[in-house]
């Protein structure tokens, strides 16, 4: 069967296709299972891929980055998803953290923390999430209020994705307690500032390499200027615009995920034998995968479909909505069914396959919960 090339490649992505895939043969592939067991990755691994250009590709060149697109982010998370790691949190600082500096920072905070973030000397994190609310952002209870020249935050913050090592993290607070979406604002935080903290790094069920960590913050001043542009209470706005494309990103995970989970189901079960012949000449394998490779397909034809509208700035949000939700779906599905053919082999972590079984779960969770999603749907209906 033709492999099925996406409409937005071309060969300037092709060359960081190939450069991306040696990056994570080499310095991710082999490290895995320790990044699983210290559960963070090296710190200087952002440094290596700083190194290469492969930090911050869609951020223009005049603020360090590599003068990309969506697509180029695309194709680094495919060649993440190539090697099954969810250790290291790339995407979020490319394709999320450095967008909402990108989109809303002034050109003083663009200069101070993009090129430091495609270096890789500073990593980026995102807070909104607080042990009382997640899907309603509008309940955040940290605030951010106003004395002197200073925000003073106080609060605490929790499951957030590079938490342990991030340099850099974007607070959703609230500068006015006594609204709500109208009293959010994003402030920057550095990592340094006396009372912040930060507590364990998370005993998650899957992605076990990944520092999702606690966040407390005491007393925290930072400087006004840390505000996230100019205007306060324009934070739930900002949320609102970039959420669209952090979905995205996670479906486009997902769709790669199920590509690999069925590359690796077809190699296993043409090797594996049983009953004196290939695990994949039985009917049922042979019609699961048939399944597989359907769903696969459609979700890749839908997600191209979605990038190339994305890259027109032509996205609209329920449209996003269904692709996260849909394909993360689906995903779990695949990753269900092929564990199912590796049958006790795929139960055990070395085997790939069972990491994608577990680590695929939280998708249907983060980024806006697959219901929340399908409550955005519904009310364009
Ligand atoms: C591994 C991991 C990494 C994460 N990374 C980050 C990060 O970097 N930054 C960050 O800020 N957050 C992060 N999160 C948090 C994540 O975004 C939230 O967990 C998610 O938004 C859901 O919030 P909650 O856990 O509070 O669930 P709740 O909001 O309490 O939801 C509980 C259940 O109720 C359902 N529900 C809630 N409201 C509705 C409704 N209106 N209609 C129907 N059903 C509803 C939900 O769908 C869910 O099934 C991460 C989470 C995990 C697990």
């Amino acid at each position: 069967m033709a492999a099925n090339r996406s409409s937005w490649m071309n060969e300037d992505l092709d060359a960081l296709r190939d450069l991306a895939r040696a990056f994570f043969a080499k310095e991710v592939e082999p490290n895995i299972e320790k990044y699983r067991d210290q559960h963070h990755v090296d710190r200087e691994l952002w440094n290596k891929a700083g190194e290469l250009g492969l930090l911050c590709l869609s951020i223009p060149e005049a603020y360090g980055g590599g003068g990309g697109t969506f697509a180029h982010e695309t194709v680094l998370m495919e060649e993440q998803a190539r090697v099954v790691d969810t250790s290291w949190g790339v995407s979020l600082h490319n394709g999320i953290v450095a967008h909402y500096l990108l989109a809303y920072g002034t050109e003083e905070q663009k200069l101070a923390w993009l090129p430091k973030m495609a270096s890789g000397e500073v990593v980026g994190a995102i807070a909104m999430t607080e042990p009382g609310t997640g899907s309603d952002l509008q309940a955040v209870k940290t605030k951010a209020l106003r004395d002197g020249d200073d925000y003073v935050i106080n609060g605490s913050k929790t499951f957030i994705t590079n938490g342990a090592q991030a340099d850099l993290i974007i607070v959703v607070a609230k500068t006015d307690p006594t609204q709500g979406a109208a009293g959010t604002s994003l402030i920057l935080v550095e990592g340094d500032r006396a009372g912040f903290r930060r507590g364990r790094v998370l005993d998650k069920i899957g992605q076990k390499g990944q520092d999702t960590s606690e966040l407390f913050f005491e007393d925290v001043r930072v400087p006004v200027t840390n505000l996230l542009g100019t205007t306060e209470g324009q934070g739930f706005i900002q949320l609102m615009q970039q959420l669209p494309q952090e979905r995205l990103i996670v479906a486009a995970g997902a769709v790669a995920g199920m590509e690999v989970a069925l590359d690796h189901t077809l190699r296993y079960t043409k090797e594996r034998q049983a009953f004196g012949r290939a695990v994949f000449g039985f009917q049922n394998t042979k019609f699961k995968l048939a399944e597989v490779a359907t769903e696969a397909r459609i979700a890749r034809v839908f997600l191209d479909d979605c990038i190339e509208k994305h890259l027109r700035g032509e996205l609209d949000i329920p449209t996003v909505a269904m692709a996260k939700w849909w394909c993360t779906d689906r995903a779990m599905n695949v990753a269900d069914t092929c564990l199912q053919l590796f049958g006790g082999y795929g139960y055990m972590t070395e085997y790939p396959i069972s990491r994608m079984w577990v680590d695929n779960r939280v998708q249907l969770i983060y980024a806006g919960t697959n219901e929340i999603m399908k409550e955005i749907i519904a009310r364009s209906l």
